[in-house]
C-alpha cells in the first residue's frame, strides 16, 4: 500500500467555508480516478432505471447526482460500485473497464444513509477495519487511523462504541472508515438524510473540506438541491433515468436547461410571455398582465411564446410604481427570519413568489396590499 498522504491539519468548521467551489481549485494533491460512463443502461423488464447515461468525471472532482425519488441516482451509483451489473454500455475507471471487477476489488470508499458501523467495535476498531482486512501492518494502521480520526475531528471519541455517539458523530465515523484507505473514488448515497438540518449543513461543509484534503474523486447522491449546490464541483441532474443537465452549481441555478431543472433546483417563477423583439441575446417580452420586460436568451428563438425563469430573490419590490414596474396584489406574506417570503398575484393570474431580505425599513406587507415589482434583463432567463 502507498505511504499515507501528508495530510493537512484537521478540517475546520467555519473557517473551512472557503473551499473548492468558492476558490475554483482542486485539492493540493489529487489522488482521485477519472470515471467515464458510456451509454450505461439498467433495465427492470421494459423499464429503464438508468437510460443510456453518459458522464465524464475528472480525477479529484466532486460530482453530485441530484434528482427526485426514482430518477435513477442510486441505481447509477450501484452500477459504479459494482452492486448491480450493467445491461448496456460500460464504465471505465482511469480508462479501464470495470464490469468484470467485483465490488471489493474496485477499491472504492462507500458511505450510505445508514451508518452500518460494527456495534461491538470501538470507533478506532471500526475505522481500522478496512486496513486490517487489507493486511496493513500494525504501526501503519495505528498512524493512519489516528490521522483519519483527526481529520474527522473524532480523536476524542476513539474508544467509544457507536451506541455512545450521536447520529452525526456516527456518520463521521462511517466517513472516516470510508476514507481510511485513501481510496481513489468515494461513493456517498444520501449520507446526511437521516440528520437534522443544522447537523446536515455542518457536515456538508466538513465533507467539502475533506474532499479538498484527500483529493479523491467523490460521487455524492442526494435529492436535496441545497446540499448539491453547497458541495459540488459539478451537479448532474437526473430525471427518469437520464441526465438532463450537468454543470457547475452556479450555472445550473442561473441557467437551467429546461422547466424541470428550473423547478427542481431552487424556487422559481416560470412566466409565460410573448416575444416582441430580439436584439442580440436580449429579447423583449410581454406577459399576460401586459408587463413588458427584457430577458437574456442564448436561444435562437425570436418569435412566439416562451417560458421565462425569474428567481424569487431577483424580484425588486416597491410601494410606489417605478418606471419599469408592474403592480401585484399580495396573497401571502411570511416572515422567515432573515428573509420575507411574499406571494403576490399579477393581473392576468400569474402568481409570483418573492423573497427579499429583512431590513428595518421594510414592513411585512398585508394580504391585499398592492406592491410594485420589477426585474432586469440579467435577472431572468428564457428556458428552451
Ligand atoms: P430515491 O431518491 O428514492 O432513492 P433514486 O433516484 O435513487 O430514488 P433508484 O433507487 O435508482 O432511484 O430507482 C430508480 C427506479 O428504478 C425507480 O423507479 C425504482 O422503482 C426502480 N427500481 C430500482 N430497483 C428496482 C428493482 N430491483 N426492481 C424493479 N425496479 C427497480
Amino acid at each position: 500500500m502507498a505511504e499515507p498522504l501528508a495530510l493537512r491539519a484537521g478540517i475546520s468548521g467555519g473557517a473551512g467555508v472557503a473551499t473548492s467551489q468558492a476558490r475554483g481549485t482542486r485539492a493540493s494533491q489529487v489522488i482521485g480516478s477519472s470515471i467515464a460512463v458510456r451509454g450505461a443502461e439498467k433495465r427492470y423488464g421494459q423499464f429503464r432505471a438508468v437510460d443510456r447515461i453518459n458522464l465524464d468525471i475528472e480525477p479529484g472532482e466532486f460530482i453530485t447526482l441530484l434528482g427526485p425519488s426514482g430518477s435513477g441516482k442510486t441505481t447509477l451509483l450501484n452500477l459504479l460500485a459494482g452492486f448491480q451489473s450493467l445491461d448496456g454500455g460500460e464504465i471505465l475507471v482511469d480508462g479501464k473497464p470495470v464490469h468484470n471487477v467485483p465490488t471489493h476489488k474496485r477499491g472504492f470508499g462507500m458511505v450510505f444513509q445508514s451508518y452500518a458501523l460494527f456495534p461491538n467495535m470501538t470507533v478506532t476498531q471500526n475505522v481500522a477495519f478496512p486496513l486490517r482486512m487489507a493486511g496493513v501492518d500494525r504501526a501503519t494502521t495505528e498512524r493512519r487511523v489516528a490521522e483519519t480520526l483527526e481529520i474527522m475531528r473524532l480523536s476524542d471519541h476513539a474508544n467509544k462504541s457507536p451506541s455512545e455517539m450521536s447520529g452525526g458523530q456516527q456518520q463521521r465515523v462511517a466517513i472516516a472508515r470510508a476514507i481510511v484507505m485513501r481510496p481513489k473514488v468515494v461513493l456517498m448515497d444520501e449520507p446526511l438524510s437521516a440528520l437534522d438540518r443544522r447537523l446536515r449543513e455542518s457536515i456538508q461543509i466538513e465533507i467539502r473540506d475533506l474532499h479538498q484534503t484527500i483529493g479523491s474523486t467523490i460521487l455524492f447522491v442526494t435529492h436535496d438541491q441545497g446540499e448539491a449546490l453547497t458541495m459540488s464541483d459539478r451537479i448532474a441532474v437526473l430525471d427518469a433515468g437520464k441526465i438532463v443537465q450537468i454543470g457547475r452549481p452556479l450555472d445550473i441555478y442561473r441557467h437551467p436547461s429546461n422547466r424541470f431543472v428550473a423547478s427542481f433546483v431552487g424556487e422559481s417563477n416560470l412566466i409565460e410571455a410573448e416575444i416582441m423583439q430580439k436584439r442580440g441575446t436580449t429579447v423583449t417580452l410581454k406577459n399576460r398582465a401586459g408587463y413588458v420586460f427584457d430577458a437574456e436568451s442564448r436561444d435562437a428563438i425570436d418569435v412566439g411564446r416562451v417560458t421565462v425563469l425569474v428567481r424569487p430573490e431577483r424580484i425588486a419590490i416597491a410601494n410606489e410604481p417605478t418606471g419599469s414596474s408592474t403592480p401585484v396584489t399580495v396573497t401571502s406574506a411570511i416572515f422567515l427570519g432573515e428573509i420575507l417570503r411574499i406571494e403576490a398575484q399579477m393581473d392576468g393570474g400569474d402568481t409570483l413568489l418573492i423573497r427579499c431580505t429583512d431590513t428595518a425599513r421594510r414592513p411585512l406587507p398585508n394580504v391585499g396590499d398592492c406592491l410594485h415589482v420589477s426585474w432586469g434583463s440579467e435577472d431572468c432567463w428564457v428556458l428552451t
